[in-house]
């Protein structure tokens, strides 16, 4: 029996030989709960999530068989606001995963401020084997199903790992359909011409790079000349790695599900965007010196390392490998709680995923406030908004890591943990 079995009351539902990323924030829960002072006689309520909702999303195929798909929607908490976080379509979807993610929203969304509590969704499919007719049909049942319990008011869905503009298009019509009115806020990372806000594409990448500027300040690091890895060329990744080129800082390695390009002379980022709308990959990318297999991404020496893909990349088998001297955790749970003190004892500075991958939700926030005035801002106000709150937060973080003596990670689940337990608090318990 591991110490997380040993330590948690786990529910029936999960496989406590197995648990998954739900399992590597629990520990992380362990890490924060005896820097809650009072607050710690709730600490159970981040133990377990407020809402689960296992739903089947049946399709017809283009063959005319029936599929069926699993589908979740996991609303962690709500103490501070609505449910927030994204819907991922990805064949290894597991409750355990969205629990995770769920948690993790909540987490974040309490570190940068933004009032809302946490929530994910997901449907345990490859959408790369369906047709666009196929995956609209998935997305509008999936939308119907948890159409119960989203509502810009309850709980509003966003991209993730698979889903992107044109399927939040379709869950707001669904939406829409449903309730027999418009419901722009009912989802976010919308498309300019149905709501959504100048920036949000951007925004999680940008908000990497700001948080990695101000982390390469603090460690001594400049940006011109910096070499830069990145783990993904997503949404997230793509868009960090053309902040970082842009500000004049190498991007010496990208890996993607295919493999990893090399250039120690620093890749042609906007090529490299060229070569993967053409080819659907950075696999056979002309302007590289060097193509490695997957793994051996790890061994490529940088000064700023950025997983930008999935999560449980960095674990205790190749964190000895790594050398680099930032870490900013694009994508969630990229770390396992034994690569951290692997990492952190080689006093490499982690940028934990629910600080730096919160420029996202952050731009979310502004779009659905800008839904509900109808009335929209500039991409110039919207950036620079998000520049600032993403500096504040992570000059709070630093303040409390120093002050506590612990790392960044626990650091900011100081400041959000005593945020969400404060309101939960204060609004007592029902009825
Ligand atoms: P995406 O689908 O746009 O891109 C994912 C990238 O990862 C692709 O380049 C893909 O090839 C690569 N990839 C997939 N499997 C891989 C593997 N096994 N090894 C290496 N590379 C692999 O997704 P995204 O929106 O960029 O999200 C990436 C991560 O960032 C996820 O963890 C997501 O939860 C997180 N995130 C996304 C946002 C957002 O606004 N999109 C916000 C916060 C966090």
């Amino acid at each position: 029996m591991t110490s997380v079995q040993a330590q948690h009351a786990l529910p029936s539902y999960l496989n406590a030989e197995d648990l998954g990323p739900w399992g590597v924030y629990l520990q992380q829960i362990d890490r924060v709960t005896p820097h809650l002072g009072s607050l710690s006689r709730w600490v159970e309520t981040l133990k377990r999530p407020k809402r689960i909702l296992t739903v089947d999303v049946p399709i017809e195929r283009d063959d005319g068989t029936i599929a069926h798909y699993e589908g979740y929607r996991v609303q962690h908490n709500m103490s501070r606001g609505p449910g927030k976080g994204g819907v991922r379509f990805h064949q290894d979807v597991t409750l355990s995963e969205v629990m995770a993610l769920s948690a993790w929203m909540t987490v974040k969304n309490a570190a940068v401020n933004v009032p809302y509590g946490g929530a994910k969704g997901g449907i345990r499919v490859d959408p790369k084997t369906l047709s666009r007719g196929e995956l609209q049909r998935l997305t509008r049942r999936y939308t119907s199903e948890i159409s119960l319990i989203i509502g810009p008011n309850k709980d509003i869905p966003a991209p993730d790992v698979n889903t992107n503009e044109q399927v939040m298009a379709w869950m707001m019509d669904s939406y829409a359909m449903i309730e027999g009115n418009l419901s722009t806020g009912v989802v976010t990372g919308k498309p300019i011409s149905l709501g959504g806000s100048l920036g949000r594409r951007e925004a999680t990448g940008r908000g990497v790079f700001v948080v990695g500027r101000e982390a390469a300040a603090k460690r001594g690091v400049a940006i011109a000349g910096a070499r830069v890895a990145v783990q993904g060329f997503g949404n997230v990744g793509g868009v960090a790695a053309t902040m970082f080129a842009d500000a004049g800082s190498k991007v010496i390695a990208v890996q993607d599900h295919t493999g990893t390009v090399v250039n120690q002379g620093g890749l042609d980022i906007p090529r490299l965007h060229k070569h993967v709308a053409e080819v659907g990959s950075v696999s056979g990318f002309p302007g590289a010196e060097a193509f490695l297999d997957r793994d051996a991404f790890w061994d490529v020496e940088s000064d700023i390392l950025i997983p930008a893909a999935l999560e449980q990349q960095i674990t205790a088998a190749n964190a000895p490998r790594i050398r680099t001297k930032i870490i900013l955790e694009g994508a969630n749970g990229p770390t396992t709680p034994e690569a951290d003190d692997i990492l952190t004892d080689k006093d490499v500075l982690i940028v934990p995923d629910v600080l730096a991958n919160a420029g996202g939700v952050t731009v979310s926030y502004f779009e659905w406030v800008q839904d509900f005035s109808s009335f929209f801002w500039t991409e110039e106000e919207i950036n620079a908004r998000l520049t600032r709150i993403m500096q504040d937060a992570f000059n709070a973080v630093w303040t409390v890591a120093q002050e506590k003596k612990v790392t960044l990670r626990t650091a900011t689940f100081i400041l959000a943990c005593t945020r969400v337990l404060q309101a939960r608090e204060v609004r007592g318990l029902y009825p």
